[in-house]
């Protein structure tokens, strides 16, 4: 059997530049090679200005990508698309774009699974695969952009909302920031790009030292321990008072607004008293609280609010001074809270 061939991306800048420099090639050839690479090119001979010779070597050597893409759906009569990706070894994972008037942006996954277990989420249901590679979380990106470059679109914005908890995965999702706003790749600017995390405490210590300017987004749900050690388990290890003061630090360390996460369950956190106890936690703070209906998940006891209730929530908490957004839900049918569309597929798979 032939041994699979590695992706190109799989190699860090510095490793593609000795490849290269190991072919003689000069080295702005680097710059055309990513340049087709993070552009989507399906194949090494699309690169037009890279010697044809240069072109077979790199055939030779590498795959474009390692990510195989083997289920589809759209929603939102197109303007959501979800791809299931199989990596190599057999995991899988989702990449969500979805189109904006103004923006387009990609959700991305950073782990096969997530070891977090939030009881709601579709994800934290099936065994914790794997962490992803920088270059899979690149790739994803690099899939999407091609998907709206066909359309005359460019990816704009992209989320770690997807599948995993990015800070469980720190170094290859911060090399992947890197990766993917780095001009010679996608370029995407940094504060085009939201790390969303259910609360690894040093984690966010971290990235404050990074002088990374990425957007925090921090998936509260709850604002009293008893409740959220319940709804984002890890919270029995970083408990709220001291994530709030580190989010917070976050924020005042760089100058950017963390955005707090809220999915809101019927009955279990979207009553006056949870609105209290969420401005009571961020009034004052340069804080800003996006709501999310949840996004029915089979298997579990929680159901969505009804809209009236939604609204009737959002005003207390703007009434208790806090800066608040609604998200729309897009891709219901798309199946497009995190892990649902890896769950219809894992089902047909083992009723196949
Ligand atoms: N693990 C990270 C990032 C991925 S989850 C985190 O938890 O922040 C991204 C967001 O989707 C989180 O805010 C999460 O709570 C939310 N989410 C998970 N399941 C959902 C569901 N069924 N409906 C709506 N939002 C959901
Ligand atoms: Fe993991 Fe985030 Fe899902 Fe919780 S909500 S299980 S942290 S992916």
């Amino acid at each position: 059997m032939t041994a699979v061939k590695p992706a190109l991306l799989s190699l860090s800048t510095a490793e593609l530049d000795a490849w290269l420099a190991g072919r003689d090639a000069p080295p702005y050839r680097r710059k055309q090679v990513l340049a087709w690479a993070t552009r989507g090119s399906t194949t090494f001979q699309h690169m037009r200005d890279v010697p044809r010779v240069l072109r077979d070597e790199l055939d030779a050597s590498f795959r474009l990508s390692s990510l195989q893409p083997i289920a589809r759906s759209d929603a939102d009569r197109g303007l959501t698309t979800k791809t299931l990706y199989e990596l190599d070894g057999g995991h899988t994972v989702e990449a969500v774009v979805m189109r904006y008037s103004d923006r387009s942006t990609l959700c991305i996954s950073s782990q096969a699974g997530c070891p977090v277990g939030c009881p709601f989420c579709a994800t934290g249901k099936f065994p914790f695969g794997r962490n992803l590679a920088a270059h899979e979380i690149e790739e994803q990106a690099v899939a999407s952009a091609r998907l709206l470059a066909d359309e005359g679109r460019r990816l704009s914005h992209v989320v770690f909302m997807g599948m995993g908890e990015p800070f469980v995965n720190y170094d290859a999702v911060i090399d992947s920031v890197r990766r993917m706003s780095d001009p010679e790749r996608l370029g995407i600017s940094p504060r085009r790009i939201v790390v969303s995390t259910s609360g690894v405490i040093p984690r966010i210590e971290q990235l404050a030292s990074e002088k990374l300017p990425v957007t925090l987004a921090v998936s509260l749900h709850a604002a009293r321990d008893e409740l959220r050690n319940v709804l984002v388990p890890i919270n029995r290890k970083y408990p709220l008072k001291e994530l709030i003061g580190v989010a917070q630090g976050y924020a005042e360390a760089t100058g950017r607004r963390v955005s707090y996460e809220w999915v809101m369950l019927a009955g279990v956190n979207d009553t006056a008293r949870d609105a209290k106890e969420l401005g009571a936690l961020l009034k004052g703070r340069p804080a800003h609280v996006n709501l999310i209906a949840f996004n029915p998940v089979d298997d579990t006891p929680y159901e969505a609010p009804s809209r009236a209730s939604i609204r009737e929530f959002r005003q207390r908490l703007v009434d208790g001074g806090l800066n608040v957004t609604l998200r729309d839900t897009r891709g219901r049918e798309a199946d497009a809270a995190c892990g649902q569309l890896h769950e219809r597929v894992m089902k047909q798979r083992v009723s196949a």
